[in-house]
């Protein structure tokens, strides 16, 4: 101490300053600088001393940058974050993990994992990778979000050798796992369909080829029954490709002002053959000068789907009335018939892929399955949307939207 003070006394303020620095420093204040006074080894001391100074803070600073880069991807990131201690005890949860683990505010953390109320299973993963050093995985659909599909992967926090801890990260899987099952539904689907018809030809060609061809009465029912099970083929085949070229995203629109019922006329008498077929009449009650700002080409697409259903579901002589109407910003257009109706249970389903209400009976008519899904999803890509009026023994209306 008495060192201290003779070299205070020898040496001056220049001592002092240093010190006072020295304390700054300590206590985290790096942009402080020494005064630099004139005395040699006193002043080198005060430079390097505010160097060290100067790098510490921009380490500092560097380190709060990272810090902050990490809190904010933990706060915002899609997936859940959960951090536990070894003994399973919530020290980190990030607002994702408590919106999907059904837990509010910061009461989780301090928690054990297992009395969260997306907890056992959680725990479990928790457990294994606590027990096991090594990272587990697992799906799970959480009580506080039914209908909801969980993938979790819980890795340990290794030191020294140590489990120290647990990150749990889990992702909502609900999206892609529904896209898969569609998507198997869907091929499923296409190999039934197929499948049908051609067990049909085979069947065909097999009886003319073991000696129907010969038979001048029943041969040509063969022959007949092959054409329109090819038919069928094709219509089913280009329905898909409508669909797969929808689902490619490349198909795009090219609006312009559409004359409705001019529109209307057009596709009528493209249909005239299965009209006639039926001896449906067609009434086209779309009012003179209505445009709808629409691609021409899909919104006939359209027509034709509902006026070919309105036909090959009415009954023999029955009516179709096409009508259109302005709504404040949207132009509806609707497709009635006099057919049998859909019952309530059908209704909701009717705009899905292959969903029919009387199968052997749309197989019959030609029918594909596809035909109300590609109207749904051409209405759609309009911005409008697609709904039916109906009932068993009361006719069906169906009807779309375009916005204006
Ligand atoms: P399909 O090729 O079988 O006609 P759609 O997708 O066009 O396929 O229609 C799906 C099902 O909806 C049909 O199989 C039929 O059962 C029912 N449906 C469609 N339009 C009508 C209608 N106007 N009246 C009664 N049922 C209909």
């Amino acid at each position: 101490m008495r060192l201290l003070s003779a070299l205070r006394l020898l040496l001056g303020g220049q001592f002092g300053e240093i010190i006072e620095g020295s304390k700054r420093f300590a206590a985290g204040e790096f942009d402080y600088r020494i005064p630099v006074g004139s005395s040699g080894e006193l002043r080198k001391l005060s430079e390097t001393l505010n160097f060290m100074a100067a790098q510490a803070g921009l380490k500092m600073r560097e380190a709060q940058l990272r810090r902050l880069e990490l809190e904010a991807a933990f706060r915002d990131m899609p997936e859940a974050i959960v951090v536990t201690d070894g003994s399973g005890v919530i020290t980190r949860i990030n607002p994702r993990a408590r919106q999907l683990m059904g837990v509010k505010g910061f009461e989780a953390e301090g928690m054990w994992l297992s009395g969260m109320p997306a907890g056992p299973e959680l725990s479990s993963a928790a457990i294994k990778a606590l027990a096991s050093g090594r990272p587990v995985s697992l799906e799970f659909e959480p009580p506080s979000a039914p209908g909801t599909v969980l993938s979790v992967s819980a890795s340990p926090i290794v030191e020294d050798g140590a489990v120290r801890g647990c990150v749990l990260v889990a992702r909502d899987i609900t999206g892609p796992r529904k896209l898969e099952t569609m998507r198997k539904e869907f091929v499923a689907n296409v190999s039934h369909e197929l499948k049908t018809p051609l067990t049909a030809i085979k069947g065909c060609a097999e009886t003319l080829l073991g000696g129907a061809l010969e038979d001048k009465e029943h041969g040509p029912e063969f022959a007949r029954s092959i054409y329109d099970q090819a038919v069928r083929l094709d219509n089913l085949v280009a329905d898909l490709l409508k669909i797969s070229y929808a689902e490619s995203g490349r198909d795009k629109l090219e609006k312009r002002a559409v004359d409705l019922r001019a529109l209307a006329d057009g596709t009528v008498k493209g249909l005239s053959a299965v009209l006639a077929g039926k001896k449906v009449t067609v009434k086209n009650l779309v009012p003179d000068g209505l445009t709808a700002t629409a691609d021409r080409d899909k919104l006939s697409q359209v027509l034709i789907n509902l006026l070919d259903n309105a036909a090959k579901y009415n009954r023999e002589g029955g009516e179709v009335r096409v009508s259109a109407a302005a709504e404040p910003g949207a132009v509806r257009v609707t497709v009635e018939d006099t057919g049998p109706g859909i019952s309530a249970a059908h209704l909701p389903h009717i705009f899905e892929r292959f969903y029919r209400v009387d199968k052997a009976r749309s197989r019959e008519l030609g029918g594909t399955g596809l035909g109300l899904s590609i109207v749904k999803h051409l209405v759609e890509l309009h911005g409008g949307s697609v709904g039916v009026d109906s009932a068993e023994g009361r006719g069906s209306a169906f009807w779309f939207t375009l916005p204006g």
